[in-house]
Parts: C-alpha cells; structure tokens; sequence
C-alpha cells in the first residue's frame, strides 16, 4: 500500500520508518522494512499491525544500520494479514528482498510454474511469486536489472515493485504498471516513494516514473527505462509542499 526505497548513507532505518509514518494515511495492516548491512547481510523485519508494532520491535531488538533499503505498509488482498504475509519478501534463497503494491492478477500461473520448477513459498500473497521469479531469473542472468526487466514484462495486473539484493549494495530498482512510482533526487543519496510524501522530508525534486517504466537508483545515479530496456529522458519536478 505504501512503499519507500532508499540508497545513501546509515540512515536508512529512520528514511524507511519516516517515510512509512507519512505514507500512513493511506490506510494499511502489516508493515515491514529490508536494510542490507554494512557486512553484507539482508536483515529483513516486518510485522502485522501497525507501524507502532514494528517500530516497537526495531526499539526492542534493532536492525543492523545500512545504507541500502526498502519498506512497505501492507494493505492485504492475497493472504490474511499476518507477520508471514507482511513485505518485504524473499527470493534467491534470501539474498533478494522484494516491496509489492497492488495486484499481480496471474500469479497462480506463475506459481505453479515455479512449484514445477522444485520452487517453494513462504506466505500466501501473489507478491512473493514475483520475488522467486526475479531470484531464479537472477540466478541464470547474473544480471539483477535484466532479471527484473524480463520477471515484470511477464506480470498482469497493478503493481508498484522495488527490489534489493544482497550482492548489490547500494541498488534498489523499482518498476511501475497501472501503480504509482516517483524518484526523490538527493545529494549523494537517492529515494523512491508510492507518493512524494515518502521522502519529501529530505528533498523537493523528483521524478514520477512513466506507465510500465522502471528505474534503478544508486546514491549518485537514477535510470529510467521501459520495460523493453530503452532509456527514458526524464523531466524533474520541484514539490509543493505545505505542510
Ligand atoms: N497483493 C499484495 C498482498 O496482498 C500487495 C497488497 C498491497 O498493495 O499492499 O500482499
């Protein structure tokens, strides 16, 4: 329901906690962060309820600090709303974290699929077929961007998705159909958000993404392309905010 990735510096954990408390009223039932750590470890976090439950449990049992990351808040429509079936989810035998809004209409396809494929899952959701699918794709490309070009050209439905991999600290990339994505240009340090209000604390300029478009952001660079690899020129805004 809402979603926010970031690639910068240490304070990771507080961009992805901020930004899901602004991105609240949206309206959700469980919530959950990745972080990858400075050793190189994907520490995943994500609990049913609200954000006050997972931001107890970060107070109780902390995270390990990183500079690479992504949160969600989940708003369930596949699988009860439970610690299981709250984002992120898992792929490429854990080095894979994947953030998903909306709906991915074919997955019991893809699913059985993967099931054929010695596959197995975790939760209930439609969401975590697409994070195994980017993680065998991954698997057999070596190449994160393409396998996540070649996984979401094959999805139906809505979706906003951001991924991470362990391998690739400092990348998270994110792709968009029929499912709101924007870009919040930073110094040395680069945002993604469901909406602006994600990150509009850190910067006012961004980017939205186009209709079936997807971007790869690093702390220093931001690549829009299509879902066929074409780059896209991008036009940044200024935000208004008045809050
Ligand atoms: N369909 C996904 C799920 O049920 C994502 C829902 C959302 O947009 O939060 O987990």
């Amino acid at each position: 329901c809402g979603i926010v990735g970031y690639v910068g510096n240490d304070k990771t954990v507080d961009v992805l906690m901020g930004g899901l408390k602004r991105l609240e009223y949206r309206g959700y039932d469980s919530a959950g962060i990745a972080v990858l750590d400075a050793t190189g470890s994907l520490n995943t976090r994500k609990r049913a309820g609200k954000l006050a439950v997972l931001t107890e449990d970060l107070a109780a049992n902390p995270i390990a600090p990183g500079s690479t990351g992504i949160g969600h808040t989940r708003w369930a429509t596949h699988g009860g709303p439970t610690d299981r079936n709250a984002h992120p989810h898992l792929g490429d035998e854990g080095r894979l974290a994947l953030i998903h809004n909306g709906i991915i209409e074919n997955f019991a396809e893809l699913r059985a699929e993967l099931i054929a494929d010695g596959f197995t899952f975790e939760s209930d959701t439609d969401t975590e077929i697409a994070a195994v699918l980017i993680g065998r794709e991954y698997r057999s490309t070596g190449d994160l961007t393409e396998a996540f070009r070649r996984v979401v050209a094959r999805l139906d439905g809505a979706f906003t998705l951001l991924a991470m991999h362990q391998d690739l600290p400092g990348v998270v990339i994110g792709a968009r159909r029929n499912s709101p994505l924007v870009i919040g240009l930073g110094d040395g340090e680069n945002f993604l958000g469901s909406d602006v209000a994600a990150f509009v604390q850190y910067t006012q300029r961004a980017v939205a993404i186009g209709q079936d478009q997807m971007v790869v952001i690093t702390p220093d660079d931001v690549t829009v392309t299509d879902f066929s690899g074409n780059h896209v020129v991008t036009e940044p805004f200024e935000i208004q905010w008045d809050a």
